[in-house]
């Protein structure tokens, strides 16, 4: 951690916290070399990998549209805020957990489909036939006639 005052490596934390959400740890430190203080907010293991689209583009990951596209898959539902927060952080975990810099965006898609899946079995369908663009009636059948392999008679 350079000093932002004079560019020295030596400093020493003279203070460290959890902020709120505990996502993100406020350090006071104290440089050792020309004794000024400042603060830090290190997330360094929480920071989420960037996605790599269909295109070759990157883009940061962005929780609001995760959080956006699993409540619209959830719509009238039976499935609480809860739950959608749960499938959030399954989901940020999992991404992070890889340890790469940079996924594929489909990598998050797939990601969604497996928290959906245990989730609300009509909100799986709902998405997955969005994302992945079935081509005709038979491959969505198929994914639905998978869905039900799992799941007790009557429960989609
Ligand atoms: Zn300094």
């Amino acid at each position: 951690m350079h000093c932002p005052f004079c560019g020295d490596l030596d400093t020493k934390v003279i203070d460290s916290r959890l902020v709120a959400e505990g996502d993100s740890v406020r350090r006071r430190r104290e440089c050792l070399s020309c004794g000024e203080r400042f603060t830090t907010f290190e997330t360094a293991e929480l920071v989420m990998p960037h996605l790599i689209k269909r295109d070759g583009r990157r883009e940061p990951f962005d929780e609001e549209k995760l959080r956006y596209g699993l409540s619209k898959a959830l719509e009238k539902r039976p499935v609480s805020v809860n739950e959608i927060e749960t499938a959030v952080n399954h989901i940020k975990h999992k991404l992070r957990s890889t340890g790469e810099r940079e996924l594929p965006a489909l990598q998050v898609g797939e990601a969604v489909m497996a928290e959906l899946r245990a989730l609300d079995a009509v909100a799986y369908v709902r998405f997955a036939s969005v994302y992945r663009d079935f081509q005709d009636i038979s491959e969505f059948a198929a994914e639905i006639n998978k869905l039900a392999d799992g799941r007790k008679p009557g429960s989609l």
